[in-house]
């Protein structure tokens, strides 16, 4: 098993979770998630559209974060089409990106449907071998590249399209399941296919719109492995992204780690679930959206037991209808509520109240400089939140708020 290539998870709650329809973060909770996601031991977050320009700061700040070793291990990657224009733009707005996934349709249906004759099979290639040239000649260290809709995209295609790639010095192929097509049965044999035919690590990234998209990366990454190749698992929290949303963060990590047959396949041993309930909790908080009652491993009803067997079984030995345990997942802690008087510190605070809500922070000031400075950064996060910050915002700017001042400065 050891020899084995492994599977990698890159989480993208700031990309696909953001572009959703209804749904959006701050620039302040987006990067508490890439910091959770440091915690939590996942590989790479796409943290953002360096071509988009309200991005800008947000993305400069938090590689300013990775420089400072704050943001560390995790990689911090990029997504932009794949034209050389677009990479240019790239590197222009966000000098210091190293890491990015260039994204181009694959399929019939989106060649001549959505390129409506500005593209056809053999300019896609083309314009994506020009753009993975010129992100390598600008200074990216890794590049992935998308072909989205892969799942309905011919197989001979696919694999000529993913062997240009490679030549042209992309490090791996996302196979991207754009509508959620695929099934396990169908990934499996077209990823062994590819992966066989190109050796080149594979990106799973899956849809959930026939709710198969956890199942279907499981065995997308089962294929690449077994054809020898690296696999990379895209992933979302609480399952958020387009339409039916993507792979859910915390099943795919349970469903590598439990699944039948899945104890031969080698997880990034720096994962760690222990962050699950924090980092769902909080992407719940962000987003707006509530964790549904039955959701893996987070929801309230993933470990309770009510009906006579059930109840008397888990009650004798959890194994009898657990399959993994809940302080596994950072659950089982008693949280604690505020009954009584609270003080916030929101866009009209004063120094008093502010000063309170950060002494039981234990967070002390130097001298009113430092905390009237501090306290009109937080009345600024507010106006960018537009709720209650919670304690770990609240310290990561007293930590760090000269960064904090760039991801809230904005300048259409
Ligand atoms: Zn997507």
């Amino acid at each position: 098993m050891k020899d084995k290539p492994g599977i990698y998870l890159i989480d993208v709650t700031n990309r696909d979770g953001v572009q959703t329809s209804r749904i959006c973060l701050s620039k302040l909770q987006k990067t508490m998630i890439n910091l959770y996601l440091n915690e939590m031991g996942i590989f790479q977050s796409e943290f953002g559209f360096p071509v988009t320009h309200h991005e800008t700061n947000y993305l400069n700040a938090n590689l300013e974060l990775v420089k400072m070793g704050v943001l560390s291990p995790i990689r911090l990657g990029g997504w932009v089409r794949a034209t050389k224009d677009d990479v240019r733009v790239a590197f222009k707005q966000v000098p210091q990106i190293k890491h990015l996934n260039l994204s181009i349709s694959t399929s019939d249906q989106m060649i001549i449907h959505k390129f409506k004759g500005k593209l056809d099979h053999r300019s896609v290639i083309k314009e994506m071998v020009e753009a993975v040239k010129e992100a390598r000649k600008l200074g990216a260290e890794t590049i992935g590249v998308n072909a989205e809709d892969a799942s309905r995209t011919r197989m001979d295609y696919l694999i000529e399209f993913a062997q240009a790639a490679k030549e042209a010095g992309a490090d791996r192929i996302r196979y991207c399941d754009t509508l959620g097509y695929d099934t396990p049965f169908s990934i499996y044999e077209r990823i062994k296919l590819l992966a066989e035919a190109v050796k080149i690590p594979i990106e799973i990234h899956g849809h959930n719109d026939l709710g198969l998209a956890v199942a279907n990366s499981v065995a997308a990454a089962k294929a690449a492995i077994d054809a020898g190749c690296c696999a990379y698992i895209n992933t979302c929290i609480n399952g958020m992204g387009e339409r039916a949303g993507n792979a859910d963060l915390v099943s795919v990590i349970l469903a590598i780690k439990y699944a039948s047959g899945m104890q031969d396949y080698r997880l990034d041993e720096r994962v760690n679930l222990k962050l699950a309930w924090k980092i769902c909790k909080y992407a719940s908080y962000a987003f707006g959206v509530p964790i549904p009652i039955n959701q893996p491993g987070i929801g309230a009803n993933a470990f309770a037991h009510e009906s006579g067997i059930h109840a008397d079984g888990a009650l004798k030995d959890r194994r009898n209808y657990e399959l993994y345990d809940f302080e596994e997942l950072g659950r089982g802690e008693p949280e604690i509520i505020d009954t009584g008087r609270k003080i916030t510190a929101g866009e009209y605070s004063g120094i008093k109240g502010f000063r309170n809500v950060y002494e039981k922070l234990e967070i002390e000031f130097h001298d009113d400089k430092e905390a009237t400075k501090i306290l009109e950064l937080v009345r600024y996060a507010n106006v960018h939140n537009q709720k209650p910050l919670v304690d770990d915002e609240l310290r990561f700017i007293a930590k760090y708020p000269d960064v904090a001042r760039q991801i809230f400065t904005m300048n259409p």
